[in-house]
C-alpha cells in the first residue's frame, strides 16, 4: 500500500474511488489546486486493467500534455502509428493518415501498464493527495439525511475503515461500485449493437505492406473484423471482434480466436509464422451507456458514467476530458459559486455535450459497418467510393481525432463528391483501358 500520510480522520475534500485515467486525471487537476483528495484503487502499480488494447488517440495526448505527463514515459518503445489501412473482403482497401491534432500526427497502441502507473505516480508530485492502492471500496457511507459523506474501505492486512470525505467520486470503470451502491440510473443503453472481442500479442508477424507499422483492419462484411495494432516490443495486438449475437461463447475461446483468424487469408498470411505470446484476452458485450452523473454527495466520471464500443478508441479520451469538466464544476462548488447539485447538473450537461455527438457517430459506425451486411455490388461500388476518397477518410480521421463537430463529419455534400468522385474515377479507368 503506498499511503503519503496515515488516513485522516478530517473529511477529506473528495474521495475518488479508482486510480486510473479518470479517476488519476482528476486527483491531478484537485491535487494541483491544493485540494485534500484520498485516491483508492484496488490493484497495485504497475498494473495494466484487466481488459484493455487501446489505442492512445493524439487528442488524448494532449490532454495528457495538461497534466504534464511526458510523451516519453507513457509511449516508451510504442511505435508512432501514422496509417490505417482498412481492406473490405478482398474488393478494396482504404486509407486513412492520422490527422495532426496538437501537433502529432501520430497515435500510439499504448502499454496500459506504463500509462496508467505513470498517472498514477505523477499523484506524488502533491502533498495533499494520498493514495491507496490494493486498497478496495466496500460500500458508500451516508449522513443521517442520505447524503454519501465517505467510504468504508478493506485495507491491505483485511480490516475494514470508514473514511469522510466531502463527496465521493465513483472513478471506478464500467462495472462501477459507487455507481451502484448509489442507486445510479441508466440514462441511455444501446444493446442492439454491442459487439464482443478477444485478442492476444503476438510476434514474428510479416509488416504489412506498404507501411510496416500501418494499422491493418481487415472487415470481411459479415460482422466481424480483425485489427492488428503495432506495438512495443515489437509486437502486435491481435483484435478478433464481432457482432455480440454471433460470437459464440465458447468454451475453448483460444481455438474460436485462431478459427476466426484463419478465416480471413490477408490476416493469416501474416500470422502464420508468428507466435502468440500472451495468454488471450476478451469482453462479451462491450456496454454503450450513460448513467445519471450524480446524486447527493456522489458523482461518476471515465466509464462509471458512459462507456462506449471499443471501435472508435475514444475511451480513454472521454475519461480525461469528463475529469476537467467535474474539476472545474467542483471547484465551483468549493468556492460556492454553485450548490452540489447546480455542480453536478452543470457537469452532466457539459460531459454529455460534449460526448454524445461522438458517441451516436460510433453507434452508427457499428451498425453501418458491423451489423449491416452489404450486398457485393453496393461493397464494389457504393462502399468503395466512399471509403477510398481522400477527402471522405480525412473527415473520417478529424473526428476520431476529436478536431471536428462529429454531428457534422459526413455532411450530404461529402458523400455526393466522395460519389461523383468515385464514378469519375471508375470510368476514366474504363476509358483508360479501353484505350
Ligand atoms: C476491449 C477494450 C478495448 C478498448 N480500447 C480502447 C482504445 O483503443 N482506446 C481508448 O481510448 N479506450 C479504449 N477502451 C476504453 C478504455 O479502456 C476505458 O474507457 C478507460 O480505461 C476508462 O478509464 P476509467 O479510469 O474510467 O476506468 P478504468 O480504466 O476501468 O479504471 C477503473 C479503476 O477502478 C478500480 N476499481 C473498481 N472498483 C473498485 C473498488 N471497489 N475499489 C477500489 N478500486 C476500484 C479498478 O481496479 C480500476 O483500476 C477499451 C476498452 C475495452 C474494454
Amino acid at each position: 500500500m503506498s499511503t503519503t500520510s496515515p488516513l485522516s480522520s478530517e473529511p477529506y475534500d473528495a474521495i475518488i474511488v479508482g486510480g486510473r485515467p479518470a479517476g488519476a486525471s482528476l486527483a491531478l487537476r484537485l491535487g494541483r489546486l491544493g485540494w485534500r483528495v484520498l485516491i483508492i484503487e484496488r490493484a497495485n502499480f504497475p498494473s495494466a486493467p484487466p481488459v484493455s488494447v487501446p489505442f492512445l488517440m493524439n487528442s488524448a495526448m494532449s490532454l495528457l500534455d495538461e497534466l504534464e505527463i511526458p510523451e516519453s514515459e507513457y509511449a516508451h518503445d510504442a511505435p508512432r502509428l501514422r496509417n490505417f489501412f482498412i481492406e473490405y473482403k478482398d474488393y478494396f482497401r482504404a486509407h486513412c493518415a492520422i490527422s495532426d491534432v496538437g501537433g502529432r500526427d501520430y497515435i500510439y497502441t499504448v502499454d496500459r501498464e506504463r500509462l496508467d502507473s505513470s498517472l498514477w505516480n505523477h499523484l506524488s508530485r502533491y502533498g495533499s493527495v494520498t493514495r491507496l492502492e490494493g486498497v478496495s471500496v466496500l460500500d458508500l457511507e451516508r449522513d443521517a439525511s442520505g447524503r454519501v459523506n465517505g467510504v468504508k474501505v478493506r485495507l491491505e492486512d483485511g480490516s475494514e475503515q470508514k473514511v469522510n470525505g466531502s463527496c465521493v467520486v465513483g472513478a471506478d470503470g464500467r462495472f462501477s461500485l459507487v455507481a451502484r451502491q448509489a442507486g445510479a440510473r441508466i440514462t441511455e443503453q444501446h444493446t442492439d449493437v454491442e459487439t464482443s472481442l478477444l485478442y492476444a500479442y503476438w510476434t514474428g508477424h510479416a509488416p504489412y505492406e506498404p507501411d510496416p507499422v500501418g494499422i491493418h483492419v481487415h472487415a470481411p462484411g459479415d460482422g466481424f473484423s480483425v485489427i492488428l495494432m503495432p506495438t512495443t516490443e515489437n509486437r502486435v495486438a491481435v483484435v478478433f471482434q464481432g457482432r455480440a449475437d454471433r460470437f459464440q461463447a465458447p468454451e475453448d475461446a483460444q481455438s474460436y480466436y485462431l478459427e476466426g483468424l484463419r478465416r480471413y487469408p490477408s490476416i493469416w498470411r501474416r500470422l502464420a509464422n508468428a507466435t502468440q505470446v500472451s495468454k488471450l484476452s476478451g469482453m462479451k458485450r462491450v456496454g454503450n451507456l450513460y448513467r445519471q452523473a450524480g446524486g447527493p454527495g456522489w458523482v461518476l466520471v471515465g466509464d462509471a458514467f458512459h462507456q462506449k464500443d471499443s471501435i472508435d478508441a475514444q475511451g480513454i479520451y472521454d475519461a480525461l476530458l469528463e475529469s476537467k469538466l467535474l474539476a472545474a464544476a467542483l471547484v465551483e462548488w468549493k468556492q460556492g459559486t454553485l450548490s452540489w447539485e447546480q455542480a453536478v447538473e452543470r457537469y452532466e450537461r457539459e460531459a454529455i455535450a460534449a460526448t454524445r455527438p461522438m458517441f451516436q457517430a460510433t453507434l452508427d459506425r457499428l451498425k453501418r459497418e458491423i451489423y449491416t451486411e452489404m450486398p457485393p455490388w453496393a461493397a464494389r461500388s457504393v462502399l468503395r467510393w466512399m471509403m477510398t476518397d481522400a477527402e471522405y477518410m480525412k473527415r473520417f480521421s478529424l473526428l476520431v481525432g476529436r478536431r471536428i463537430d462529429p454531428a457534422q463529419w459526413a455532411p450530404p455534400g461529402l458523400l455526393l463528391g466522395a460519389l461523383a468522385r468515385g464514378i469519375a474515377g471508375d470510368v476514366r479507368r474504363l476509358v483508360g483501358r479501353a484505350d
